[in-house]
């Protein structure tokens, strides 16, 4: 299918080859015949699925540029607000259709004058409620998006969202994004949406195919250990490292910083002008690791974060599906990697299950594996390396003194002494005592069904469970049951 099948205006088609989109993204194909024909609709998609594409484009070529507010998107932060704006103004400038942007934090006058200008105003739901009930903007769209709606919620946006509707026209057509559909988002649906279409996306296809996912069991002291060591291994270009408390962003900030990564924090409690400054060094590449709490990271849009780090799991699945979609962005792949301890493995299990995915267990490379990989990088970076004048300069001089075999070892051992890998040799659990710990857990989970008194779940739960496990725990402790020898290892 191409682009050409919506049969778009010129315009906003010329912008679609401009922007260098070849063929419309999954959400992009259901959501934008159904918007054309005038549906309201409720769809299930990430940032980073095309969903900006998905309702803006449909919109802007139902708009008549007539100099009004023809279109209102309510989004949950200010960086989320930033981001759409500049994509829907990618698509509109050819036809005319001009953005404003509103969020808190920044002078009213300027974002005023912008509305009365725009066909399309792009909010945060607080700043919006303000000028709407102090009657510095009166706005009449016909469309109507509530993007990452789920988000909004989660930051108790509803009060605001329902006010907010008492200010538009009965007639208008609603478009509802969400990345989950919890029953809070289904009941505001009913409340707004009239006669919609779902777009739906099975459980599997919730979390993009482009991420592997991972988890590592460590003890809980080891956390530390077990990312700088998951760091060196991977070699991040661009990562992102999830905690859930401000002050353990700090701490590992300094943490970090100290091992000489170049690395950047984000939280909820820093100015705008200051988060700008923090993303955009980020997105520019002057920061390799951004180590953020989940509110801050709402919104964040950057392309090419290749690695997610779950330092401590989330609190919940829906925030997994919302860190670990920071990676895997436009197309590309990426890796989401979790940090477990062994009595955090019930939660993990829960969250494969309400996420409908699959983590891969992995082990943490020894010091050793992790040298023997930068040895290998390093071979084939000197071997795809140009020689050049200064170099053969450098290496006549060195010949005065030095034969050259030494230089070569001196030259290579100097290199190889800034790739030191530091820390204790083996790191975290190995594969047959995490596969064993999932077997308890699992046992342990039917037990508390039997505690809570479900008959039928106690016989197949208990009996069965206790069966399957017992003959588990058998074969691993025939085999090396704890064995922490490399071919036991997994490697990813
Ligand atoms: P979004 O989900 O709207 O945040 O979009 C994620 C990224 O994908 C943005 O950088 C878009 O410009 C890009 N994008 C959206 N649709 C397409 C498409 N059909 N082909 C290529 N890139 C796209």
């Amino acid at each position: 299918m191409n682009f050409s099948d919506f049969n778009l205006k010129d315009t906003i088609q010329q912008a679609i080859t401009d922007a260098g989109f070849k063929e419309p993204s999954p959400v992009q194909k259901d959501a934008i015949p159904l918007i054309l024909e005038g549906n309201d609709i409720i769809a299930q998609a990430q940032t980073g699925t095309g969903k900006t594409a998905a309702f803006g484009l449909p919109i802007m070529n139902m708009m008549k540029a007539d100099g009004s507010v023809e279109g209102l998107v309510i989004v949950p932060t200010r960086e989320l607000a930033m981001q759409v704006s500049d994509e829907l103004f990618r698509f509109g400038k050819l036809s005319n259709l001009k953005t404003a942007t509103v969020y808190g934090g920044t002078a009213y006058t300027r974002q005023i004058d912008r509305v009365k200008q725009a066909s399309i105003v792009v909010a945060t739901p607080g700043r919006l409620q303000d000028l709407l009930m102090s009657g510095k903007i009166k706005i009449n769209p016909q469309f109507v998006v509530l993007d990452e709606a789920d988000e909004m919620l989660d930051m108790g946006f509803l009060d605001e969202i329902k006010n907010i509707f008492t200010f538009l026209p009965k007639e208008r057509q609603t478009l509802m994004f969400s990345a989950t559909m919890p029953n809070a988002i289904r009941k505001l649906a009913q409340q707004i949406l009239k006669d919609p279409k779902t777009i739906a996306i099975t459980k599997s296809e919730s979390t993009n195919e482009n991420i592997t996912q991972n988890y590592y069991v460590v003890q809980e002291r080891e956390r530390d250990d077990a990312l700088v060591r998951l760091i060196d291994y991977k070699n991040p270009d661009k990562c992102i490292i999830f905690c859930r408390m401000k002050k353990e962003v700090d701490r590992l900030v300094s943490h970090l910083t100290s091992q000489g990564f170049k690395v950047s924090g984000l939280h909820g409690d820093m100015e705008q002008r200051q988060r700008e400054v923090t993303i955009r060094a980020f997105k520019q590449g002057g920061v390799d690791i951004f180590v953020a709490t989940d509110v801050a990271a709402r919104g964040l849009d950057v392309n090419d974060v290749t690695h997610v780090f779950n330092y401590h799991i989330p609190f919940d699945s829906e925030s997994y599906v919302h860190r670990i979609g920071r990676t895997g962005r436009a197309g590309k792949t990426g890796e989401a990697i979790t940090l477990v301890t062994p009595s955090e493995l019930r939660t993990i299990k829960r969250i494969e299950k309400d996420v409908g995915t699959t983590m891969a267990t992995q082990v943490i490379p020894t010091r050793q594996e992790v040298q023997n990989s930068k040895s290998d990088e390093l071979i084939a970076k000197i071997a795809g390396t140009q020689v050049t004048q200064r170099a053969i300069d450098l290496v006549k001089t060195l010949q005065h003194d030095i034969d050259i075999v030494t230089i070569s070892h001196l030259l290579a051992s100097m290199i190889q002494e800034e790739q030191n890998i530091k820390g204790k040799d083996s790191i975290g659990l190995g594969l047959e005592e995490i596969e064993l710990l999932i077997q308890r857990a699992v046992q342990s989970r039917g037990n508390d069904r039997n505690r809570n008194g479900n008959g039928r779940r106690r016989r197949s739960g208990g009996n069965g469970g206790g069966n399957r496990s017992g003959g588990r725990e058998g074969r691993n402790r025939d085999g090396h049951r704890g064995s922490r020898n490399s071919s036991s290892r997994q490697r990813d």
